[in-house]
């Protein structure tokens, strides 16, 4: 993206962030939205599709699992692109968002024989992960032809980024199958000769704290495959290379970096016959795409001090942010500070821990960063959180979901909002706690148990 959309993209969450505290989307009632710059993520997109463009086709899909929000989905649908999904609730949302089967690609490390029974019926397209999947696969089929692509998801071992956790493909990773164990390039090419209805191989090298060479590595070993399959066989078999997602986002300021435009500059420097026309490409990426445009905002509750340190406490905290509050140095965030009426706050500056709700001590979004002085009433706000943040609740504390928004922004400082996701109701945390089996366990010790129907 270019420096003026950055620029538009700061200006857009400054005036969201004021407009939400002055309409009480954020206040006392509701201490604490997600909001989503709508033009960001149509700018990502936009720039995506810029990057790739050329000989071969390409069908860009979004992971789901990154903002499974079927709002979101459906404008993602709406700009194009298809979806990636790895669960049965990933798969029902991608649908309920109104992506057609042949839009989707179901990746997960785990599929039952029921769901890939229905993508087989379908025609929707699966990465098989593993030697026995295949195997189910055969049986399912049972000589009837694939209505759908199949691909194999290979791991190139090419090894770890930043981020242990992130690293799909070192030595011992979990998915895929692990090229370079021995014995298992011809495993898989004599698994491709045996099939005619294997026609993809997938990578997804990744993410968050790969450096592009790496990904870049991996997706050439994966082409390199393609390469030697097809002329071992014989005949064109791989059609699709499928080369995930995993761009890493900067989380450090605004900019957008690497771009999309840069990994394809990288990716043509260490695999230049990937562009050329032969394959159709496949790309899964998630984080590069919404990231950037998501905010958290949280109303500051109270604030204190302990040992010499001060410390604002808000309602934004493992629930929202997991994985910056349990691995804070592989993923910390941007904090801004903004006054009771959401403007951006001036004055005197404080080295300050920004605290969650969560009844643990390191329920901690930010610790000893300097920032405006902070008082009960401003709103915090956690940027570039569009992606794994609030749309991947974890439910410590039964801490309900926030409200999400999405917005845009016109000239003249006009916000307009669009309710994404509903806030999750005290209610609704209760009903999902098992509220209907109340009497269960009370019930058991006293002998009048219901058993089980069936059973
Ligand atoms: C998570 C995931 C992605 C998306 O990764 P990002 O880092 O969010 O781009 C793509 N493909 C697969 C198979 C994944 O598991």
């Amino acid at each position: 993206m270019t420096s003026g959309s950055v620029h538009r993209r700061g200006a857009a969450r400054e005036a969201a962030l004021a407009r939400a505290v002055e309409d009480g989307l954020l206040g006392p009632h509701a201490p604490l939205i997600g909001l989503l710059d709508v033009d960001g993520v149509l700018a990502a997109v936009e720039a995506l599709n810029e990057a790739f463009e050329g000989p071969a086709a390409v069908q860009h899909t979004f992971a789901a699992k990154a903002c499974g929000l079927v709002p979101v989905l459906r404008l993602l649908a709406e700009a194009g692109m298809g979806c990636e999904v790895a669960s049965p609730g990933e798969l029902e949302q991608a649908l309920a968002a109104g992506f057609t089967h042949d839009r989707l690609v179901f990746d997960s490390p785990a599929k039952t024989v029921q769901e890939l029974d229905f993508a087989l019926a379908h025609g929707i397209a699966i990465n098989l992960d593993n030697f026995q999947e295949m195997a189910r696969v055969d049986r399912l089929l049972a000589g009837r032809e694939a209505c759908g692509p199949i691909g194999l998801r290979v791991n190139p071992q090419v090894g770890a980024g930043a981020i242990g956790a992130m690293s799909t493909a070192t030595a011992t990773s979990k998915f895929g199958v692990a090229l370079r164990d021995e014995g298992a390039v011809d495993a898989v090419i004599e698994a491709f000769a045996r099939r005619p209805w294997l026609n993809r191989l997938h990578a997804h090298v990744g993410s968050q704290g790969c450096p592009l060479p790496l990904i870049a590595q991996g997706v050439r070993a994966a082409y390199e495959l393609a390469e030697r399959i097809n002329t071992e066989l014989g005949r064109a078999q791989i059609t699709g290379l499928d080369i995930g997602g995993g761009l890493p986002v900067n989380f450090d300021d605004e900019d957008d970096r690497p771009t999309y435009a840069d990994y394809v500059a990288e990716l043509r420097t260490a695999v230049p016959g990937l562009f050329d026309g032969r394959y159709a490409l496949i790309t899964e990426f998630g984080r590069s795409l919404l990231a950037k445009s998501g905010t958290i905002g949280s109303i500051v509750e109270y604030t204190k001090s302990a040992g010499g340190r001060r410390i604002a406490v808000t309602h934004a905290g493992a629930q929202v942010a997991t994985r910056t509050v349990f691995m804070p140095d592989a993923w910390p965030l941007r904090v801004g500070v903004f006054d009771a009426a959401g403007r951006p706050k001036q004055g005197p500056t404080e080295v300050v821990d920004i605290a969650g709700p969560c009844c643990f001590a390191g329920d901690l979004t930010a610790t000893g960063r300097e920032l405006a002085a902070v008082e009960p009433g401003d709103v915090v706000a956690l940027y570039d959180t569009g992606a794994y943040y609030f749309s991947s609740h974890f439910s410590y504390n039964s801490l309900p979901r926030p409200a999400v928004y999405g917005y845009r922004t016109y000239s003249g400082g006009r916000v307009v909002f669009a309710l994404v996701r509903e806030a999750q109701s005290v209610r609704g945390v209760v009903e999902e706690s098992g509220l209907s089996q109340a009497d269960a366990l009370v019930g058991l010790c006293s002998g009048n148990a219901v058993t089980h129907p069936g059973r």
